[in-house]
């Protein structure tokens, strides 16, 4: 049994993980300071005596004993991320400093939830772990693009100066139960608008594509890479499946049955145009690879959405 920190557990994805490491037997130990994330994703787990909540801002320091940490925290939603810059900045360098700077201390493994978005608009498809990325550093998604790739640097440079086993993982774009309604990525857009009826919102043209990739692989994938021993990263995690914006409406009005219309609206600035994981390093290094298919995903996520709203979420 490990003791784990996971920051950002409260989240989409950090809630995933901390159901899978309770499940395996581990303590965990979720610090989050709810910004995005919610008490919900986890009451679940408050009667356990292996599981404890700390409500923290990790762009402060904090002292906890640990085994490992997975350093999820960090708004991922444009949306979000977007409306305090500034915070996105400082929760990706303080924040992670911070958590490395634990690390070091109490010699806990370090693993971060880096983003294909290091990989901006890329002019290479699909993107390799080898690819430098095409970052606008002052566009409206450089607080995010920058602030995961300088957390990438402190998390290189903390484990060759300073001897911390770090793990770095670059997320593509997942999706799955327990996003929220109002999150603002096209998944949980989409499937929320077709439920309700309302039209689909397509920004640009619909033909920017990207990979989709359900939240269990992800976790599958994560956990794969904590434990795979003398392995840093960086290490894509996503799947391959490439789609356009377009399909993944038709696709969602399909599997809902909704009456939803598309509507096209305008793209926002610096919107990359295609996105594809390759994951040759991830299959060879960790034996790891997406199972699950698009429309059986998408089809868990969209009874999950369904249960919420007819329990009353907004
Ligand atoms: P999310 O917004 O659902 O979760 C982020 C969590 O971090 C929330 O619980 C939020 O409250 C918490 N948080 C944010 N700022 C914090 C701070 N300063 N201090 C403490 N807690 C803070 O997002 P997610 O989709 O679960 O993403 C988790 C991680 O994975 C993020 O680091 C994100 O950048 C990365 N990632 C996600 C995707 C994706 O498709 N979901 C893709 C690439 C990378
Ligand atoms: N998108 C869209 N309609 C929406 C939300 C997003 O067409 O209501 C598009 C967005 O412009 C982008 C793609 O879907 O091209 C993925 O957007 P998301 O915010 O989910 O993730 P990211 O751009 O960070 O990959």
């Amino acid at each position: 049994m490990a003791r784990i920190v996971i920051t950002g557990g409260a989240g989409f994805i950090g809630s995933h993980l901390t159901d899978e490491l309770l499940g395996k037997g581990h303590e965990v130990v979720v610090v989050d300071n709810l910004h995005t994330g919610r008490k919900k994703n986890f009451v679940a787990h408050l009667g356990n005596p292996r599981f404890e909540f700390i409500r923290h801002d990790v762009i402060e320091p904090i002292l906890i004993e640990a085994d490992e940490v997975y350093h999820m925290a960090c708004p991922a939603s444009p949306v979000h991320y977007q409306s305090n810059p500034v915070k996105t900045v400082k929760t990706n360098v303080m924040g992670t400093i911070n958590m490395l700077g634990l690390c070091k201390r109490v010699g806990a493994k370090f693993l971060v939830a880096s983003t294909s978005e290091v990989y901006g608009d890329p002019l290479e498809h699909p993107q390799k772990e080898s690819y430098w990325g095409n970052v606008n550093p002052i566009g409206p998604r450089s607080c995010y693009d920058e602030g995961k790739r300088v957390a990438e640097t402190l998390t290189e440079n903390y484990r060759l100066q300073n001897g911390v086993n770090t793990r770095i993982v670059r997320i593509f774009n997942t999706y799955g139960p327990r996003m929220l309604f109002n999150d603002g990525r096209v998944v949980s857009n989409f499937i929320v608008q077709a439920l309700r009826g309302e039209d689909i919102t397509v920004y640009g043209e619909g033909s920017q594509t990207r990979s989709f990739c359900f939240v269990s692989d992800l976790t599958a994938g994560i956990i794969a890479t904590m434990n795979k021993v003398d392995f840093h990263g960086p290490v894509n995690l996503g799947n391959p499946n490439e789609m356009t914006i377009n399909e993944l409406a038709k696709l969602i009005i399909e599997l809902t049955g909704s009456c939803s219309r598309i509507r096209f609206e305008r793209l926002p600035k610096d919107d990359p145009t295609r996105r594809k994981p390759d994951i040759s390093l991830a299959q060879r290094e960790l034996g790891w690879k997406p199972t699950v298919d698009v429309k059986k995903g998408l089809m868990d996520t969209i009874k999950d959405f369904e249960r919420r709203i007819s329990d009353g979420e907004k």
